[in-house]
């Protein structure tokens, strides 16, 4: 997960409801009956997409004949369906360098993020991101957070099953799924996705390491709060990137 400390706010703004004011009895009714309630892989989908179309409403998002999406048109013609999960792809114009991917196939890509990275530098950063999805760390990070939601306003203390969430249900839900930070190992895999991607569609593999390299130079460079925190959830960029060509050395792909 790539994100920015201020995209809470840039997107649902304050909490309105705490713990302090849920009832204990109805919280941990709402922990039983979650724990009782298997959610399917396509249950987690559609809270992913109904999530995401909050997100969507709640910011810019570039129009068809945008230049930023016929950019990222150009960049993904290819690649609408990757290891057959159909992606959909939306620009938010939003200056922050960010970029997520959701449990349903959605990818949105931040303008800020457009600005900074080439082309093959995106599809690495998209490829990472992606890899999280396929690799079923975006479907595990959304489930726990719809638990932390179900936890948060009991919502399936009643029925013993979650139904359509309200708004602030969702953008409960929709937080906690953009805070989930991954583990060190779901980050190497989602890297090593990215590196497979590039290479078996013939990029330039190089462009992980050198997005890494990016990121790490821009946090440094004086734009602090809008890039701090891709670092913070995604730390050790240099060793990262140092992974990375040090496994295109080994695929004779270092150019
Ligand atoms: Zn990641």
């Amino acid at each position: 997960m790539i994100r920015i400390a201020s995209l809470f706010f840039v997107v649902f703004g304050c909490p309105t409801l705490s713990l302090a004011q849920v009832n204990p009895s109805l919280i941990q009714a709402g922990i039983d009956a979650f724990n009782a309630y298997t959610l399917s892989d396509a249950q987690v989908a559609d809270y992913s997409r109904q999530a995401v179309q909050q997100m969507d409403a709640k910011n810019s998002v570039a129009g068809p004949n945008d230049p930023y999406t016929q950019r990222l048109n150009t960049i993904v013609v290819r690649h609408h369906k990757v290891s057959g999960l159909p992606i959909n792809y939306k620009v938010y114009k939003v200056a922050d360098v960010n970029a997520f991917a959701t449990a349903d196939g959605s990818v949105r890509v931040f303008k800020g993020l457009m600005d900074v990275m080439t082309d093959n530098e995106l599809l690495a950063i998209m490829g990472h991101e992606i890899g999280h999805v396929i690799n079923h760390d975006s479907r595990d990070a959304m489930k726990s957070a719809l638990k932390r939601s179900a936890v948060r306003n009991a919502v399936a203390s009643n029925s013993g099953t979650l139904g359509k969430l309200s708004r602030s249900q969702l953008g409960g839900v929709a937080d906690y799924m953009l805070g989930a930070s991954f583990s060190r190992r779901q980050e190497t895999e989602a890297d090593d996705y990215s590196y497979d991607f590039l290479k078996r569609n013939g990029y330039n593999v190089m462009a992980l390491a050198t997005s890494f390299e990016k990121l790490a130079k821009l946090s440094g460079g004086g734009q602090g709060g809008r890039v701090a925190a891709i670092i913070s959830t995604h730390p050790d960029s240099k060793s990262r990137a140092d992974r990375v060509r040090d496994r295109a050395r080994r695929d004779g792909l270092a150019r």
